[in-house]
């Protein structure tokens, strides 16, 4: 593997250590605004603002796009690499709950091929090599349940952004601890798991396992289910969608088997985390309900952490934006840019 190009926003020392590290050919830091100097990048061309990312990956000895840019900004760079018919490895969930639709159908005209990154859809799509899809009774998501599983509604009211930014098993950035205590990284995977497996969301279960060593489970119509499990850390599952069919030593860790260990899942709690049903609900009406809820769900979020919002209010705000924007269900990329923009500006000025 060579690496032909990274990207960053605004982190420029880091794009710095790792064009010194992997030498690619080129470099981009998305933000265009500040001015940077190009110096220290050595042979590695710097580039600097977004366009550069959706450029680039189309070039013809870039074969694999590792998608990992946090939320819909992704999308843009990863319609490009699906429509250059490149191997796309999607960290980026955002791209298929915005735009699942639209994705998957330009991936089967141009050859692209997706390939989960997120921890769940990888242990679902390992789980698939076991059996023939038209076999498949219904895949189930785990999830941690967050620091708040076992909480009431009531109890959500007085989080804090300090408290819903401390979770039990994962180490993530803001954005994802957050959506991992609301549950809203499970709506939005119930969402991409619809696009990645192209499975209703009839076909799709969320089950709570608080030590997310069981990445998620497969069942087969005999009533076989089949497990993908491994300790929490992300290099598995990112490795994989770079070395697929192949498995190659990796530098996480391994499971530890001389050691006692519990498994522990229960169904998930509805009405102390509501996000998960606007997850299902969205999922099940398709088209522009992905692209809204997301882009609500990123404000939100945001207002959160700056104290304008409380926790319980994140899905209420999601829930309250999803109901009230203009449905289409065969959205074009322009008509889900649009979407996104609207759902932006009325999650922003959204109060109770
Ligand atoms: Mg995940």
């Amino acid at each position: 593997m060579r690496v032909q190009g990274i990207t960053a926003f605004r982190s420029r020392s880091l794009l710095l250590d790792q064009s010194r590290e992997f030498r690619p050919r080129w470099a981009v830091l998305g933000d265009s605004e500040a001015r940077y100097t190009t110096e220290g990048f050595g042979d590695t061309r710097f580039l600097q603002g977004m366009e550069y990312a959706d450029r680039l990956v189309r070039e013809s000895d870039v074969d694999t796009v590792m998608s990992a840019i946090v939320g819909a900004a992704g999308l843009s760079p990863t319609w490009a690499a699906v429509d250059a018919g490149k191997r796309v490895a999607v960290a980026n969930k955002e791209s298929l709950v915005v735009a699942g639709p639209i994705i998957t159908q330009r991936a089967q005209e141009t050859g692209a091929q997706l390939l989960p990154v997120d921890s769940e859809h990888s242990a679902v799509f390992q789980a698939l090599q076991a059996g023939r899809k038209e076999d498949l009774r219904r895949i189930i998501l785990t999830a941690s349940g967050g620091p708040f599983r076992g909480w009431t509604r009531r109890q959500m009211v007085d989080v804090t952004p300090d408290m819903a930014l401390n979770h039990p098993t994962w180490k993530m950035g803001r954005k994802i601890t957050v959506d991992s205590a609301t549950m809203m990284n499970k709506a939005l995977e119930i969402i991409e798991a619809r696009w990645l497996f192209d499975i209703p969301p009839q076909q799709i279960s969320v089950v709570v396992h608080p030590q997310s060593i069981v990445h998620s489970f497969v069942e087969y119509q005999d009533g076989s289910v089949i497990s993908q499990m491994s300790p929490p850390d992300m290099r598995l599952p990112i490795q994989y969608a770079l070395t697929f069919p192949e498995r190659i030593e990796c530098p996480g860790p391994d499971t530890n088997w001389t050691q006692p260990m519990n498994l522990d899942f229960e169904p998930p709690d509805l009405d102390a985390f509501p996000a998960l049903q606007l997850g299902f609900d969205a999922a099940a009406r398709g088209g522009t309900c992905g692209a809204v809820l997301n882009a609500a769900n990123e404000i939100a979020v945001n207002r959160f952490l700056d104290a304008e919002i409380r926790f319980d209010q994140i899905p209420h705000l999601c829930k309250d934006i999803l109901c009230h924007h203009d449905f289409d269900a065969r959205p074009s990329l322009r008509g889900l840019e649009a979407v996104d923009a609207w759902s932006r500006k009325e999650a922003q000025r959204w109060t109770t």
